[in-house]
């Protein structure tokens, strides 16, 4: 199944459930149609809400998406409990599985800030045993898929005061590649979709890796609001779009300096006009301010 048609037959049935088969994972049933169609064109989407705010439990985080209208649930950065891998074990994934899929919502996971391109061979080594966990907790949850930020060059302090970023003076092609390369490895073994979150450098290097060499469960999600800070959410989204692997978008606001993570139109973010993805994950940090952006974009795009 190709990344850009995650829905496989359901797509374009009238149906009140749909089937979602992700990344070679289960098929999971969502009780919604969501498909609302406005004057233009989009194709399906399913909404997802990020873990707003500090939640207790993963219990508590699939139950309250699933009462608040949520399609799917996204566990973000998982080395915060209760989400790390090595908290969830067997029974636990197997019960939050299960749950998901009474509640008729799915889950994806954003990764941990894992760092496989850091200079520090330790660091890099501890990134690529974190990645593969975190992808088997993906696998054996299911997940629609895994999104993760890769790695970004550190900050680094000169002799004048001043500070520059670590891919001014190192050559990050090949860690580069050597990234694409690791994850290519573990979505094939673990059959796990991994998507690339653009951050704030090398963006397009990854991007043109990933679509020139990598396998192909990676794929790539679009955080509007880093693109806002960065190359442009028009710009970015043309160029992942262009590689066919354009699966999801992280959905915040700010005014183009900070990673504010504000309610959608707070901001100076601009969708018009663009195509989406089949999956749009609200990450705005408060849950009834998660809730109204979903519904104004809903009204304004879908
Ligand atoms: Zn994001």
């Amino acid at each position: 199944m190709s990344l850009d048609n995650p829905f496989g037959g359901a797509r374009g049935t009238g149906g009140k459930e749909r089937r979602c088969v992700a990344g070679g994972n289960a098929g999971i049933t969502f009780k919604r149609d969501v498909r609302v169609r406005g004057p233009v064109a989009a194709p399906d989407v399913l909404l997802g809400l990020s873990t707003p705010t500090f939640v207790r439990s993963v219990d508590e985080f699939l139950v309250r998406t699933e009462l608040d209208g949520w399609d799917f649930a996204e566990f973000n950065h998982l080395d915060i409990p209760p989400f790390c891998p090595e908290l969830l074990d067997k029974e636990a994934r197997r019960r939050a599985r299960a749950m998901a899929g009474d509640l008729g919502i799915g889950i994806s996971l954003h990764a941990g800030d894992w760092d496989l391109l850091s200079l520090d061979p330790g660091v890099r080594r501890y990134a690529e045993v974190r990645s593969l966990m975190e992808s088997e907790l993906a696998r054996d949850l299911g997940a629609l898929y895994l999104v993760a930020h890769i790695g970004i060059p550190q900050r680094m302090m000169l002799h004048d005061g001043g500070r520059a970023w670590a891919d001014q003076f190192f050559d990050y092609a090949p860690r580069v590649e050597a990234a694409v390369e690791h994850l290519s490895r573990v979505a094939d073994e673990t059959g796990v979709r991994i998507l690339y979150e653009n951050t704030y450098r090398l963006v397009g290097p990854l991007v043109e890796a990933i679509a020139a060499r990598g396998s192909p469960r990676l794929g790539f999600l679009l955080d509007v609001g880093h693109a806002n800070m960065g190359e442009g959410v028009r710009e970015l989204h043309r160029a992942m779009r262009a590689t066919g692997r354009l699966v999801a978008m992280h959905l915040h606001d700010n005014h183009g300096a900070r990673d504010e993570h504000l309610p959608l139109g707070a901001g100076t973010v601009d969708l018009d006009g663009l195509e989406l993805p089949p999956y749009v994950v609200v990450e705005v940090r408060d849950w009834q301010k998660a809730v109204a952006t979903r519904d104004g974009f809903s009204k304004r795009y879908l």
